[in-house]
């Protein structure tokens, strides 16, 4: 059983991206929800702020990375923490630039070895010997799935979930749990989970989806954890207008948005 309690530890959540893969409003859609003028309904890609006094962690950084870092203000980064290689979470990775030059030191980044793998191919640049000056400086931290880590005062306890067939990481911080890009939770996993007080969950859309979470989904997900808030995340234009949906969920279940934040 997952436990750490200290007393005086505050966590700050800020949703930093709800969207799922292509963000809200799409391109060129004429759809009533891309085109909603409710600031809710406008969703860069899916990535999340996690702060404490001392230490500063993202996880994923997607295409909308810099743009959502200039947004939150974002003077320092102590980890960038990867859930997994899909292009929506990781294509902005070149902007950790900014910290290199303001911390001057590598920025600190932690993935599996697939993850690792997958960065090391999409940045190549960042690794070869003929390197330019000025790309990205990073240390690859290898994340083990059954084990903590630490970033700064933040112990992160993995949980793998599956996302049609690609594992991905969701992760626990005390009374707190982040799953994005899922649509399957083993039963070991979802034991890792339980007595969460504070769950974030992905939920993409009514119809079903081969690796993601519907809304129906993850409502069931979040019953049989029974957490006292449930944020939704990784949304598409096609799951409705947030005000609408919203009035729809369950007492304890919220659609999150951008910009949304939160202590515990
Ligand atoms: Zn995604
Ligand atoms: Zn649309
Ligand atoms: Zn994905």
């Amino acid at each position: 059983m997952y436990l750490r309690h200290s007393e005086n530890y505050t966590l700050k959540i800020t949703f930093l991206g709800t969207g799922t893969s292509q963000g809200v409003p799409i391109i060129g859609c004429q759809c009533y929800v891309c085109q909603s003028i409710d600031h809710k309904d406008k969703r860069l890609r899916t990535s999340l702020l996690i702060e404490t006094e001392t230490t500063t962690v993202v996880i994923d950084s997607g295409p909308d990375f810099r743009q959502q870092l200039l947004r939150a203000n974002l003077c320092k980064l102590d980890g960038l923490v990867f859930t997994h290689s899909h292009k929506d979470h990781l294509a902005g990775m070149d902007d950790i630039r900014a910290f290199n030059y303001l911390q001057k030191k590598p920025v600190e980044v932690y993935a599996t070895e697939f993850t690792q793998q997958v960065i090391k191919k999409e940045f190549e640049y960042i690794f070869s010997n003929s390197s330019y000056p000025g790309v990205p400086q990073i240390n690859l931290n290898t994340i083990d799935k059954e084990k903590e880590f630490i970033i700064g005062d933040i112990h992160i306890q993995p949980i793998e979930v599956m996302h049609y067939k690609m594992p991905v990481l969701g992760f626990r911080i005390n009374n707190f749990t982040y799953i994005t890009d899922a649509n399957h939770i083993e039963d070991a996993e979802m034991n890792k989970i339980m007595g969460t007080k504070y769950l974030v969950l992905n939920a993409l859309r009514k119809e079903a989806h081969i690796s993601h979470f519907t809304l129906d989904e993850a409502i069931q997900i979040s019953a049989k954890l029974a957490p006292d808030l449930t944020y939704l995340t990784h949304i598409s234009h096609q799951l409705g207008l947030h005000q609408d949906v919203q009035n729809e969920l369950p007492f304890g279940i919220q659609l999150a948005y951008d910009t949304l934040s939160f202590e515990i």
